[in-house]
């Protein structure tokens, strides 16, 4: 017998990953800071996303689905063990169920790539898509044909893997919705441990869906200075500061990823003890909220300097009229709206 969060549960012949509480405590907060009434867990295994779920969150209504019969028969005990509580087992093939019906909210955390379930979820959440993906060779450029074919995308491996991961994931989901003319609103994205999570509003309308596509373009990076730049038509030019040749990464989200008001009421709703939670959710809504980060160390390593704390690095980028913070990708990243050589220019200061 297992217990995490309010839940009590066994999952015998199923999977389960207990290093994924984080992912679920943080979900669990999330869909109660959202005040959601219906839940899809559609991949479910032991059904304890979506047990959490409909207990912390109280939600109304909660489905938990899994096309393994072993799965669904676990699934049932564990109702029965947590009853009173408002969920329904179902053993389906997600994506047919997901083709049948409508759900406010649906929630995707399969084994590895999302993206065969990401057609039938985006038709299926009529208000909010959750999504885990934990293919993170394929989503940061180290497999690169894997990622091309799951992800319609051509990811590149830079120093800023972690974000091109989560952006990339990010740019096939609008691109799915935008099909259905529906629109996304990142509210909470995260690259934790070897996963990257993230949760979005989803919009009904032709035009909120040309306007979310807008925010759709690429990553130019040069591999020779480091600079990288955002792009709206994929048209790498030798770069602008060293000339030396650029590589596109890309279609890939350059919007926001974080919602602070939706981070905000998530901190408020995660128990006071589990500091990991509200420590990444802190790090999340303080972020510089604009496409990829600077590695504080390869920096440094390219001057031929020591480095010294990313805190400093940041306060002085701000002292100098920058944007700057901390990135919860990396412990050593930094965003900012300066470019590369502003940033070198205050490293080089004494
Ligand atoms: N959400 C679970 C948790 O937090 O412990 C873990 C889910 S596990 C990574 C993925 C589950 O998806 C497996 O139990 C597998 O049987 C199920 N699955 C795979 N393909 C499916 C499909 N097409 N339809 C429904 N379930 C499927």
């Amino acid at each position: 017998m297992i217990d995490e969060g309010a839940i009590t549960f066994d999952a015998k012949g199923v999977f389960f990953n207990p290093r994924m509480k984080l992912n679920r405590d943080i979900g669990a907060a999330m869909v109660k800071a959202l005040g959601i009434t219906e839940y899809l867990d559609g991949l479910s295994a032991s059904g304890i996303r979506g047990l959490r779920v409909a207990r912390e969150a109280d939600v109304k209504k909660v489905i938990l689905n899994d096309i393994r019969p072993a799965a669904y028969r676990c699934i049932l005990r564990n109702i029965a063990r947590n009853e009173p509580i408002n969920c329904e087992a179902s053993c389906c093939n997600a994506n047919v169920l997901m083709h049948e019906r409508h759900f406010e909210a649906v929630d995707l955390d399969p084994f590895g790539s999302p993206s065969p379930f990401l057609s039938a979820a985006s038709r299926s959440a009529l208000s909010y898509l959750f999504i885990t993906a934990t293919d993170t060779a394929p989503l940061c450029g180290a497999h690169l044909k894997s990622g091309i074919r799951k992800y319609m995308a051509l990811p590149v491996k830079t120093e800023y893997h972690r974000e091109m991961g989560a952006r990339i994931l990010l740019g096939l989901a609008a691109r799915e919705l935008a099909r259905l003319d529906k629109a996304m609103e990142p509210l909470l994205t995260h690259a934790t441990e070897h996963y990257v999570r993230t949760y979005l509003r989803v919009l009904e309308g032709a035009k909120i869906a040309d306007r979310c596509l807008e925010k759709i373009g690429y990553i130019e990076h040069c591999f020779t200075c480091g600079r990288f730049r955002s792009l709206t038509e994929p048209k790498a030019e030798l770069c602008t500061i060293c000339k030396g040749h650029t590589v596109l990464a890309g279609p890939l989200w350059l919007g926001e990823i974080q919602d602070i008001r939706t981070i905000d009421q998530a901190v408020f709703l995660v128990d006071e003890e589990n500091k990991s939670a509200r420590k990444l959710l802190d790090v999340c809504r303080n972020e510089v909220d604009s496409p990829m980060y600077y590695d504080h160390h390869r920096l440094c390593r390219r001057l031929g300097i020591t480095p010294k704390k990313v805190d400093q690095l940041v306060e002085a980028l701000r002292d100098s009229g920058w944007k700057a913070s901390r990135t919860h990708f990396t412990g050593v990243g930094i965003k900012t709206d300066a470019g590369v050589e502003d940033v070198e220019e205050i490293l080089r200061l004494p």
